[in-house]
């Protein structure tokens, strides 16, 4: 089994916090659209004979893809590759693409899970991060998408914004639980250099909260969606009926995916691969049938580096017999020696030859799997 993700690199406009490859510049969307078609076609035998578990699109923002952008790929996809077992086909859409058009393309296609940009249901919120949309389409857009029968919907929420208090957050998340969903995904605000919100924030501009009020609002946000029957099944994904994002649940599980278009990411056992983070280069590449693509074999360290980082972010953490028959026993030594203080400290939980991260862990899960990395 694998997946594919394909990266359409661009925006309405740029919210201030983002630094994903995209560009506002839609003029050059269609010729990109093509040369992801062409992509798609010249990398079919990456997955010879595999068959393909999940499609995800995203970006950027595919829901500003028109309905010949979206048949187009759709045919590169079907034409390429074997969906004969396809599970979850997932595409990323903003509250204010969601018009008809849109909405009948979705009604019809093969796309089974809708992946919702909300992150605020706040007017001052989404207005601060320059979001393009408002707060009542963050409302409507679920219900929309609902009524046309999508089988599955998830929403991503931020937390950590700038003068977010908890009640606001909480209240967010309520409004988050009576929309009847099945899937959260929900991420702290992080600050990225050549940002407008770097910028603001290096010319103090912009002050982040505490990381003891975060550290309350991700609090807030375990304890709101599991008392509304979500199961808290990675450090930033919630979900109700084991309804698991089966895409990313397999990255995290070391499935081979192809990623196709501008700055998207592949992985094949050992390798990843990059395709270069420029529209324009990119189909000038493409042109020419040439792929536009860096590869990386992965040492060792690194293959056992991506198994912690990925494994304590999950709710079934790292095993200790697969490090063992994976990398060897002096990793399982390793891992023991470096975890020991937040199994001592409780932050992480030792049983029968699993490691995970408790309530108190988890917010701290990428700085534990650090701790614990063997560098080159
Ligand atoms: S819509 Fe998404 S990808 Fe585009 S700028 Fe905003 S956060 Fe980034």
């Amino acid at each position: 089994m694998a997946g594919i993700y394909i990266h359409i690199p661009f925006c309405k406009q740029a919210c201030y916090y983002c630094n994903f490859h995209f560009s506002t510049l839609l003029i050059y969307k269609e010729s990109v659209v093509k040369a992801i078609a062409k992509e798609l076609f010249l990398r079919k035998d990456e997955l010879k004979g595999q068959k393909i578990e999940t499609v995800y699109w995203g970006g950027g923002t595919p829901s500003l893809l028109s309905d010949k952008e979206m048949d187009l790929l759709m045919a590169a996809i079907y034409d390429n590759y074997n969906l004969s077992e396809l599970k979850e086909f997932t595409i990323e859409a903003n509250p204010d693409d969601l018009n008809n058009d849109f909405l009948n393309y979705l009604k019809h296609a093969p796309i089974n899970r809708l992946s919702m940009g909300i992150q605020s249901f706040e007017e001052a919120h989404l207005k601060l991060m320059n979001r393009a949309h408002t707060a009542e389409e963050a409302i409507k857009c679920v219900k929309k998408a609902q009524d046309i029968g999508i089988e599955k919907i998830s929403i991503d929420l931020i937390y950590g914004i700038p003068g977010m208090d908890l009640t606001t957050w909480e209240n967010n998340l309520q409004k988050a639980i009576l929309l009847d969903i099945t899937h959260i995904s929900s991420y702290c605000l992080t600050i990225e250099p050549k940002t407008v919100f770097g910028n603001r924030t290096e010319k103090k501009q912009l002050i982040m909260p505490e990381e003891g009020e975060t550290s309350e609002q991700f609090d807030a946000l375990i304890y709101r969606t599991e008392a509304a029957g979500f199961e808290h099944y990675e450090v930033s994904n919630f979900a109700k009926n084991k309804e698991y994002a089966i895409h990313n649940t397999n990255y995290w599980n070391g499935v081979p995916y192809l990623g196709i278009g501008p700055a998207a990411h592949s992985y094949f056992p050992g390798i990843r691969m990059w395709n270069i983070a420029n529209n324009q280069q990119y189909v000038k590449a493409l042109d020419q049938n040439e792929l536009p693509l860096e590869k990386e074999i992965l040492s060792t360290n690194n293959q056992f580096n991506e198994y912690l980082m990925t494994g304590l972010r999950t709710q079934w953490g790292i095993d200790l017999q697969v490090i063992e028959a994976k990398f060897g026993l002096a990793f399982v030594d390793s891992v023991m020696s470096n975890l020991s203080p937040y199994l001592k400290n409780e932050q992480a939980i030792h049983n029968n030859n699993i490691i995970t991260l408790s309530k108190k862990g988890k917010f701290f899960a990428d700085g534990i799997a650090s701790a614990a990395f063997i560098v080159d």
